[in-house]
């Protein structure tokens, strides 16, 4: 491959692999029982030990590279936590990885940094958490940025069908060299993705969260209704929706607001708007303008995100503007 970045497709493609495989291998042993409690102990297992796997990739590798994941080790080193630990480092022991509890502090706080930097990592170990505990969407989140621009990006979706046979896809983007998907499981080459071609509001399709706390159900009804806009969203947690836009089983994706003074994080947004972008597709925020990943672990200037096909993009941004709750007394 003559990318300008095979080297980082390579090393975190085998990565994201890696924390997926984890990651599903604990998502199946989720019981009823544990479900019917509420109990959040399995995706805290899963989360760290995605982030620590991707980590210690990235620090073996690109040794100069900050990473901006979402976890850190702090709440594990407390004496309540060491069964998590020790359920931790049997899961990634599973895949080959063999450490202390030292060692695999060290691997997950190589996530945390906070701060901008020339060239960075962005993780999200396991986004959509809920999606994850319901047994449904979730992903494993990667993106490297480069001078505020991200130049790479990867979703592992391990829930999410490749086709009518293959569960378990991951999806990637290089800035300027398209998007692409391929197998979890198996090595096979690339697929390009393409976004939609739709046009007509009564063939679009659109999609947002499952959780109305995440993304205002009332408000996505509004515009769809102003855009003609006849069939059901399509509700899947993650980034999963970023992959279906990419690859043109859905049109447009909506994230709006549900409270002021949100702000979206970047490792919840990086890898898929590349892939979207790389597909063909706009993404920027509600008001329109372009997601800013210069400022730290948060999308401090952008509200909201709409990724769309070129189509629709125009008409969801109106829409939009006439409907924002926040323009209104
Ligand atoms: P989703 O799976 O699309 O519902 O999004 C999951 C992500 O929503 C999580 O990774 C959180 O970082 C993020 N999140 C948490 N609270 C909010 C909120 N109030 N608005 C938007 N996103 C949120
Ligand atoms: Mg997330």
């Amino acid at each position: 491959m003559s990318s300008k970045l095979a080297k980082e497709l390579e090393v975190a493609i085998q990565a994201v692999k890696r924390a997926a495989v984890v990651c599903r291998s604990i998502q199946s042993s989720i019981s009823d029982d544990v479900m019917e409690k509420k109990d959040k102990s399995p995706v805290t297992v899963a989360d760290f030990a995605s982030q620590a796997v991707i980590c210690k990739a990235l620090m073996e590798q690109f040794p100069s590279d900050p990473v901006i994941g979402e976890e850190d080790s702090k709440e594990l080193q407390t004496e309540d936590s060491k069964p998590f630990v020790e359920r931790i480092l049997r899961e990634i022991s599973q895949i080959g990885i063999e450490g202390s509890a030292g060692d695999l502090f060290e691997w997950i706080d190589r996530g945390n940094a906070k701060d901008h930097s020339e060239r960075f990592w962005t993780l999200d170990p396991i986004d959509g958490t809920k999606g994850f505990l319901r047994g449904e969407q979730y992903a494993v989140a990667l993106a490297l940025i480069i001078d505020g621009e991200v130049e790479l990006a990867l979703l592992g979706c391990p829930n999410l069908k490749l086709d009518e046979e293959t569960t378990g896809v991951i999806q990637y983007a290089i800035k300027g060299e398209g998007s692409f998907q391929i197998p979890l499981d198996s090595d096979e080459p690339p697929q390009q993705l393409k976004i939609s071609s739709v046009e007509n509001a009564s063939e679009a399709r659109f999609c947002e969260s499952v959780e109305s706390g995440h993304s205002s159900h009332s408000l996505s009804a509004k515009v769809a209704e102003t855009l003609g806009i006849t069939k059901e969203p399509i509700r899947l947690d993650s980034q999963a929706k970023y992959a279906v836009v990419g690859r043109g089983d859905a049109d447009i994706y909506m994230r709006l607001p549900t409270r002021p003074g949100y702000r979206e994080k970047i490792w919840d947004h990086a890898g898929g708007v590349l892939i979207v972008q790389e597909a063909g597709g706009i993404v920027s925020d509600i008001e329109g303008k372009p997601l800013e990943f210069n400022h730290g672990f948060e999308l401090v200037n952008n509200a909201g995100i709409l990724a769309a096909n070129p189509k629709f993009y125009p008409g969801v941004l109106q829409a939009l503007k006439e409907h924002d709750p926040r323009k209104k007394q």
